[in-house]
């Protein structure tokens, strides 16, 4: 059964009745741009066809009612309540249901409207998005949430501020200290195009990918490693782009360029150094990306993702041998290029490959992780697509 479908029969059991209409938004996959984000950089991802459906009905009763195929128990509180709950009790409420719930609370903050004049909710979701794949399902489910309400409560909010708020329910109500790249994949993705996202400005421009006119396919090889130190990594890697932003005397690393970096190797120990070397050459990355892709089409953007994971193994240190091994493999069975994706330690790495060469990529990466004792990986092609909305 479709997730569409799944969400409609999961209202019709919660409520009896028909939903009033339904809402999506996708997951996403960062095609380059690794912790730039949070160094006011520039990152460019895309929204993938894995989407969040939502069944939304209404109700008289000023009440915010969630359910999801993921929990069978629905969660329910009044909309003037919401003000309580975020963010100081927000540990009343199970996990899953504070992300729709502190959209609601975020987006009702966002427009000072008073809960006492929308109308209350009902809210059935069921997702394809693979949770904890890289493939940002809580971007999808709060991109959903606030295309329904938005739509439903009249709010008017434009995408990016739909995507504001959907990062403040994440940052707030759930308590997950994240950036905004993935609300705002979530919110503008477009078919065959990525976001290139100014994290400073918040600029975004919806930016051709070109990739299916080229018959190229992007796949994503999930290693489903989780690393226990990815918390840890991922705090010393923001202390130490805050240090070195410090020292070279900026307010973010997004201030440097390579010709900074001369300077920098002077002024900083050898591992801030790397780590700075990282952000301000991956910003460099993305803007060549973008200009590439323009000047000489998708296939001349291999060498960029390439260089993008050597960066990420060797300067920042966040890559791990079964990612390593994927984007090896990959390239060596004819990938056109290959790096790890999102925060690291684990989770997955992405390739572009011409389509008719994804089986035997996905087969030598298969092959190859057995060899080496590895657990299976999950592999599969993301074809960059629409945003949220209504369905
Ligand atoms: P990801 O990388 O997939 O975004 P996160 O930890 O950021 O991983 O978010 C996953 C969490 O989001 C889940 O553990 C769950 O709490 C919530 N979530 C995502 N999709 C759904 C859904 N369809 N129904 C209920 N909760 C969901
Ligand atoms: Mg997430």
């Amino acid at each position: 059964m479709s997730a569409a479908s799944a969400a409609s029969d999961l209202f019709v059991s919660l409520t009896g009745a028909a939903a009033a209409g339904a809402w999506s938004a996708p997951g996403r996959v960062n095609l380059i741009g690794e912790h730039t984000d949070y160094n006011d950089g520039f990152v460019f991802p895309f929204a993938t066809p894995h989407r969040t459906h939502v069944a939304l009905g209404e109700r008289e009763d000023g009440r915010i009612r969630v359910v999801s195929t993921f929990d069978v128990e629905p969660v329910e509180v009044a909309l003037a309540d919401l003000d309580a709950l975020f963010p100081a009790r927000r540990d009343e409420i199970v996990e899953w249901a504070r992300y729709p719930l502190g959209v609601a609370w975020a987006l009702l903050q966002a427009t000072g409207t008073d809960p006492a004049s929308v109308t209350g909710v009902d809210l059935a979701f069921a997702s394809d998005v693979p949770v904890g794949a890289g493939l940002s399902s809580s971007a999808a489910i709060e991109g959903a949430t606030a295309s329904a309400l938005n739509d439903t409560w009249g709010l008017e909010l434009d995408r990016v501020a739909l995507a504001q708020a959907g990062r403040r329910a994440e940052n707030e109500a759930v308590g997950a200290p994240t950036g905004i790249m993935d609300q705002m994949a979530s919110m503008l993705g477009r078919a065959d195009a990525g976001i290139f996202l100014d994290c400073r400005s918040l600029d975004a421009v919806v930016t051709d990918l070109g990739f299916a006119a080229a018959g190229l396919e992007l796949l994503v090889m999930d290693t489903r490693v989780k690393h226990s130190h990815a918390t840890g990594g991922y705090g010393e890697r923001r202390a130490a782009c805050e240090r070195g932003a410090e020292l070279m005397g900026v307010p973010a690393l997004r201030d440097l360029s390579v010709d900074d970096l001369a300077r920098a190797a002077e002024l900083m120990d050898d591992v801030t150094f790397r780590r700075v070397k990282h952000v301000v050459t991956e910003n460099q990355r993305v803007l060549d990306a973008v200009r590439t892709l323009r000047e000489q089409g998708p296939r001349a953007i291999g060498g960029l993702l390439d260089a993008s994971h050597t960066s990420m193994r060797d300067d920042f240190e966040i890559s791990v041998p079964e990612l390593d091994l994927a984007v090896e493999t990959a390239r060596a069975a004819g990938a056109i290029g290959a790096r790890m994706t999102g925060g690291g330690f684990g989770g997955a790495a992405i390739a572009l490959v011409e389509r008719d060469a994804v089986t035997e990529v996905s087969v030598a990466v298969e092959n190859a992780f057995d060899e080496a004792g590895y657990s299976a990986p999950h592999l599969f092609t993301v074809a960059p697509s629409a945003g949220a909305g209504r369905d």
